[in-house]
């Protein structure tokens, strides 16, 4: 088991200066005109494909890395890039990632590939679990996943909203209700295959921040899967269920197991290291121009009240890094959230992104405010961290029921 440490190895400072090469010669330079067309930025994913930061064997040997490091040196450096094509290129990870957590060997082989594409041809995927009336209390699902045991095939009907990449996916990895009396514990996973009819994007949303990344609703009317669709497979899900209807009979409700909350937390501290990456760029750019912005004959940063608020940025980025490694070698290691570190990880780094990022565009002024300086984006862009992968609200009493010992509901 790997020792918790701050210095990175060898490898990892070669891969950290690799994407911040990407990150500064690549997706900075492109990061305003994406963000003013609210397009997805396929040039930029398609340059990432080609060196290979656009691909799941680069996020596998990050995710493996034994000291836990590899997913938050990645996510901070690309986000340090910008926020917005950021995402379109790692959005793709969580349809990755919800395959990798509850598919067979056979279904990752068979649609991983079909949710990356290849350099000449690239493709994204779509993980839809929010609903209109299914944000935060996710038990609210309506969506709804009916076996047609006839044809082996899966009948999905109901309406996804705040999908990245939804409509536009290649493959759409999309959470149904399978038995609507177990709550959360009658959700299943289900793959839906590029062109499968009856699946269409609704209203694509317009966006405060990130806007290089796509947000859309997903309509299912009739959308059927074969059986070979269900994440796990039919005998998985229907033991599970059986387990879960039992644990109902015998008073155990719709708490949240202890493994679910668990794959949470270790994915949490991910999101964390998105905003440190937001808050570094914002912080850099503010010091820069502190040093060289000159008012009543001296750079502004002689001013206490503007240097006292660059030492408090700086720190609270600092904090907030170690809270999301920390979280992040725990979750590598496999050591218990006894006090739901991921989530105060997540907690810290996404408040820290949106102060720090205020505080800059108050350091450069009038030239904070226009988009003629990156910090006014910067900070749209931040806003998203408090609300998405679970709300900062969310966090608070996720952290606040573990040490409490209460179930999570
Ligand atoms: C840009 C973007 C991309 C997204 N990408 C995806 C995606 O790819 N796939 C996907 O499935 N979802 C995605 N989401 C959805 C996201 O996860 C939800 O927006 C989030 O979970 C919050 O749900 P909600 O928006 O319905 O807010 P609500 O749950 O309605 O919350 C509204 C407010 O009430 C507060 N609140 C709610 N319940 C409580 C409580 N019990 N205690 C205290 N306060 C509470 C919240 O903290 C929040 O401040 C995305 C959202 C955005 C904006």
């Amino acid at each position: 088991m790997a020792e918790f440490t701050l210095d990175l190895n060898d490898d990892q400072k070669q891969v950290r200066d690799w994407l911040n090469g990407f990150a500064r010669d690549v997706m900075r330079p492109a990061a305003a005109e994406w963000d003013e067309r609210e397009e997805t930025p396929w040039p930029v994913i398609q340059e990432a494909a080609k060196i290979g930061i656009y691909s799941l064997d680069f996020y596998a040997q990050q995710f493996f890395d034994p000291t836990g490091l590899g997913i938050p040196m990645t996510m901070e450096e690309l986000f340090w890039g910008d926020a917005g094509i950021a995402l379109s290129i790692v959005g793709t990870g969580l349809a990755a990632v919800g395959v990798i957590a509850n598919g067979t060997e056979e279904q990752i082989g068979t649609w991983i590939p079909q949710m990356y594409g290849d350099a000449n041809d690239v493709k994204v995927a779509a993980f839809c679990s929010s609903e209109p009336d299914a944000g935060s209390d996710v038990a609210s699902m309506r969506t709804r996943a009916v076996y047609d045991e006839a044809k082996d095939e899966w009948v999905l009907n109901g309406t996804k909203t705040w999908a990245t990449n939804g409509g536009i996916a290649n493959v759409h990895v999309v959470v149904a209700v399978v038995d609507p009396e177990l709550g959360s514990k009658g959700h299943a996973s289900f793959i839906v295959p590029p062109s499968t009819p009856g699946l269409s994007q609704g209203q694509k949303f317009k966006k405060h921040g990130i806007r290089a990344s796509h947000t859309a609703e997903v309509v299912l009317e009739d959308v059927r899967v074969p059986g070979s669709c269900l994440l796990g497979g039919k005998a998985k899900l229907d033991e599970r269920l059986a387990r879960a209807r039992e644990k109902a009979k015998a008073g155990g409700g719709d708490r949240v197991k202890n493994a679910a909350m668990a794959t949470f937390e270790a994915s949490r501290p991910a999101v964390g290291a998105m905003a440190v990456g937001t808050a570094r760029a914002a912080y850099e750019v503010a010091l820069d121009y502190a040093k060289t912005r000159e008012q009543f004959g001296r750079p502004i940063i002689d001013n206490q009240g503007v240097a006292f608020q660059l030492a408090d940025m700086r720190t609270r980025i600092d904090a907030a890094r170690l809270l999301v490694w920390r979280a992040s070698w725990m979750a590598t290691t496999g050591k218990p959230f006894t006090s739901a570190e991921g989530s105060m990880s997540k907690l810290f780094a996404s408040e820290t992104a949106k102060k720090v990022t205020g505080q800059a565009i108050q350091i450069l002024g009038g030239n904070g405010y226009t988009r003629e300086y990156p910090v006014e984006r910067m900070h749209r862009d931040a806003a998203i961290y408090t609300i998405f992968e679970g709300t900062s609200e969310i966090q608070r009493l996720v952290i606040a029921r573990t040490l409490a010992g209460m179930p999570i509901r």
